[in-house]
Parts: structure tokens; sequence; C-alpha cells
């Protein structure tokens, strides 16, 4: 029995997420017959209206399980669905969904209305079928359609407190449905008391990761020399994304420092056409070479994100770029637009900056328990925690105390480049296990580390060898760490948050 999934039809939204958290999968060719013992979890998100949908069936009845999005489901079933607009969803508190929390969608959802199936998740309209000796998860959404939106619009995040940060950040939340599918696909395999086994995010087993980014936007020499101090002292690893305003600073000071120096700005600016973001980019990149600095990496001013600027960084060969309005707390990608992948890495990032909280009115406390949080928040879905600053923004003594309490765990914290350069591997590396009589088998030519869970509260994170036997395993036991009871707050209108596009409309205007 193999321990992949399949996925019929080029899929690029499904791609991103099962690369994302490292799950074996192979495009099923139009013509191929489908078999449990080759795909014991297929994914149909979109059917084309020849393909022979029969056999699909079959592959269920004989004890295949499918995860689906409904229009599909319809396709296939022929029941009635549902239709519902809405912005966002919340997880049920007791479902296999409970630790998700909120969604943001902000498109219109289906669902079966039928009661041949029934609910998983009611609030998330997530729902199950039977069908023989098979199971169907059915979503309300199209899987590839939500991970391509690159729209984005402001929103606040949680704190506990009344006034909340907000930013420009990507309208739908991705992070959330690659919990979703994750979620839905380990259940599947589970159901069939299969292992769900993955690539492990981070190399040599490390279970966090830590990366901080610096944006130096037109920042004194003076605060930029503290804050690296500040840095160095803790023995932080930085990554800073400079402004190029200043050659001589550019010479004398950003190129001697032993961090890794990447690309912010020459203008602070991105443009929607193609020929401004390449002589701005162009520009900035002709300015660092003088000064002596390669560079590999690019954070786009304001977070901006558009197929134009992919584009550019694609043709200047950037090896990664970090935008959240793209996407924001989640793992690395490759953004597919204009029917095919980039070439630049996606590095999303926590988008909630200093600057952010202050404007809210944080004192500097409340902006230390909220990184705090936050940290914590993702150490425990295994997350990177990537924060960053501005150091015109100053408030050092936040980082100072934040640098401390991270310096103290276990983290690895890679720049951007490391970082970047291990995902790439990552993707590359194929892992292709298989399972027989309660052992699994690995390719030897995998050699970093999986996980492997057998329920949705037990798992190991160890190190690939050819043969695993899973009685011999002491698993860990993981507790679902449940979303705030008021979270629905952080979508209530405020007036503020028109104040806040306003503003940023307005610096955008100015530079
Ligand atoms: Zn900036």
């Amino acid at each position: 029995m193999k321990l992949q999934v399949g996925l019929i039809g080029i899929q690029p939204g499904y791609k991103i997420i099962l690369e994302q958290v490292g799950i074996p999968y192979t495009i099923i060719p139009f013509e191929q017959e489908i078999s449990k013992t080759e795909y014991p979890v297929l994914i149909i998100d979109y059917l084309l209206p020849e393909y022979d949908w029969k056999k699909i069936v079959d592959y269920v009845r004989e004890g295949g399980t499918l995860l689906i999005n409904s229009d599909s489901y319809n396709k296939i079933f022929q029941e009635e669905i549902k239709f519902k607009k809405v912005k966002y969803l919340i997880s049920q508190k007791n479902s296999i969904y409970s630790e998700i929390g909120l969604v943001d969608i902000y498109r219109k959802i289906s669902y079966p209305k039928s009661d041949t199936v029934e609910p998983v998740d009611i609030n998330l309209y997530i729902f199950a079928k039977r069908l023989e000796h098979g199971k169907i998860f059915v979503l309300p959404f199209s899987v590839n359609e939500l991970l391509v939106d690159w729209g984005s619009k402001r929103k606040k995040f949680y704190a506990k407190r009344k006034e909340l940060p907000s930013e420009i950040v990507a309208t739908v939340s991705k992070n959330k449905i690659r919990e979703i599918v994750r979620v839905s696909l380990e259940h599947l395999f589970h159901s069939q008391n299969l292992p769900f086994i993955s690539k492990w995010y981070y190399p040599n087993g490390n279970e966090k990761a830590f990366l901080f980014r610096v944006d130096t936007d037109f920042c004194s020499q003076n605060d930029a020399e503290e804050f690296y101090e500040i840095c160095k002292n803790h023995g932080i690893n930085s990554t800073w994304f400079v402004d190029t305003e200043s050659k001589e600073r550019l010479k004398n000071f950003y190129s001697k420092l032993s961090a890794e120096i990447a690309l912010h700005c020459k203008e602070h600016k991105i443009f929607k056409d193609y020929e401004k973001n390449y002589n701005n980019i162009k520009s900035g990149i002709a300015d660092l070479q003088d000064a002596g600095i390669e560079t590999k990496g690019f954070a786009a001013p304001f977070g901006e994100w558009n197929p134009a600027l992919a584009k550019v960084l694609e043709d200047f060969g950037f090896e990664y770029s970090s935008e959240f309005t793209i996407d924001y707390d989640n793992f690395p990608f490759y953004p597919y637009y204009k029917n095919k992948f980039s070439r630049v890495l996606q590095i999303p990032i926590h988008p909630v900056s200093l600057g952010r909280l202050r404007r809210s009115h944080f004192k500097q406390e409340e902006m230390l328990n909220y990184y705090k949080w936050v940290l914590q928040k993702k150490n425990s879905k295994f997350e990177p925690v990537i924060f960053y600053h501005h150091p015109h923004h100053r408030n050092f003594s936040v980082f100072d105390k934040l640098f401390n309490h991270v310096s103290a765990s276990d983290f690895w914290n890679p720049t951007f480049h490391e970082f970047s350069e291990w995902w790439g591997k990552r993707n590359q590396i194929s892992l292709d296990p298989k399972y027989k009589d309660g052992k699994i088998f690995i390719n030897k030519d995998y050699c970093d580390y999986i996980k492997i869970s057998t329920d949705q509260k037990k798992y190991k994170i160890l190190k690939a060898k050819p043969e695993i036997d899973i009685d011999k395993l002491v698993l860990n036991k993981k507790s679902l760490d449940d979303y705030p009871p008021d979270i629905a707050k952080i979508r209530d209108f405020t007036w503020r948050d028109l104040l806040y596009n306003f503003e940023t409309w307005r610096a955008k205007k100015k530079r």
C-alpha cells in the first residue's frame, strides 16, 4: 500500500498545500485506473466534463476515500446543493477542525443538502458521506480557487484587549485552508487505519523556527546601528531589507554587517505595470551592486504583490520574496499566476509590525505580550515564527526582551536565504512511503526527518529510515489548542479601519 494522495488533473492550489505540508502525492493521468492500494486518498476539485467519474464512484465503493468540493460532488452524485455568501467561517468547538478557528473566505460557498451526508463540522459546512466501504469529505469551496487568489483587504488581528491591531493582508486566510486540507487528509488516512506520513518542516528535526526581518525604510544610521547591536547581542540572525537611498550608508554600513542584506526598495512603491516595477527594482539592484552587495531576496513596500511585480522578480532571478498581501502566517510556497508557478519562493511572515501595534495604542508591555502570544500559538502548530521591525519605530526594549525569550528556547534561526534554500531542497527530495503489516517503508534516498501520525492526537517526528515498525514507536501526545471564545470580534466593523485605510492611501501617495 502506498501512503500517498492522488490528484486528478492539474490542481495548483492543492499542489501548494501538499508541498507545504510535505504530503507525498501523484498527479493521476487522465486515462489511468484508480486503485486504493496505489492511492488510499484521492483529491478532486475540478472535474473535466468528459472525465469518467464512474471509476471514482467504484474506487470509493471498494474502500477508497475522497476529498472533493461540493461542485464536483454535485456533478458526480446529482444531489441538491445549497449556496451561501460568507465573509468568514468559524470552526466548531469539538470537531476535528476545532483548532482552526476563524477562516476568511469572502465568496460564495456551497454544500450538499441531502440526508445521505452528515456534518463533520457544521460551522465550516464540511460534510461526510459513506459509500459502501469508502468515505467522502465534501468541502464547501474550491481550494484551487482560494489558493491562487491574490486580493487583499484590511484585517484585524486577535489580541486580549478591545482595540485590535490591523494590516492590509491577503483576503483569504490560506493558512487556515491549508489546515483544513491537512486535517481532512490526515483523517481520511487514519479512517483506513493507515498512518499519515509527511516530510518534516525543518532540518535536523527542529520543531521551532524563528526568522527576523528588518525593513530599513529610510531610517537613520543611528537607529539601524542600535537595532543591529540588539540582534547581535542576542545572537539572533536577521535579514535586512534595505532602502537604497544613501549609497554611502550601503557601502560603509550595511555591506559590513554580518547579516543577510536583501532589497526593500529604491522608491518606496510598487506599481501595477511591469515596466515601472522593472526600472525601480533594477536601479535598487544596481545601487546594491555598487556597494558590493549581492542579493537573493526582496520584500515589497507595504507587503504589496501583483503579477506584474512577480514577473519582474522572476526576470531578475530573485530566489525568494516576502509579501503579506499574497499570504501571511504560513509556510513558504511558489505562487501560481498566469497558468504557471513562479520560480520565486514566497516567504509569508506575521504581518503585524510594532508600528501597527503602536498605532492601535499598545503599551510596550502589551507589545511584548502580543508577540509572545503569537509565538506560542505558532509553536504549537510548528509554524515558523517570522516577525519584522522598522528601526525608525524604535521601541527596541520590546525586541530586547523578545529576543531573550527566543534565545532561551530551542529555535532554528536561519536567515531568509538559508530558510529558502532549505525549503527549495525539501521540495526537491521525494518521499515515497509504503505500508505493510504495521511497518512503514521509506525510499532510501530520503534521509531527512518525517512526521508520522496514527490519530489526530498522536504523532512522532523522527529521522527517516528504510523500515519503521509503528508498534515500536513511542508517540508524542498532542492536545488540541482551542481558539479564543471571542475570536469573532476581529471581524467586527470599527471606524478606525477606515481611518487606517486612509492613512495607508496617503502614505502610498507621499513617497
Ligand atoms: Zn517599507
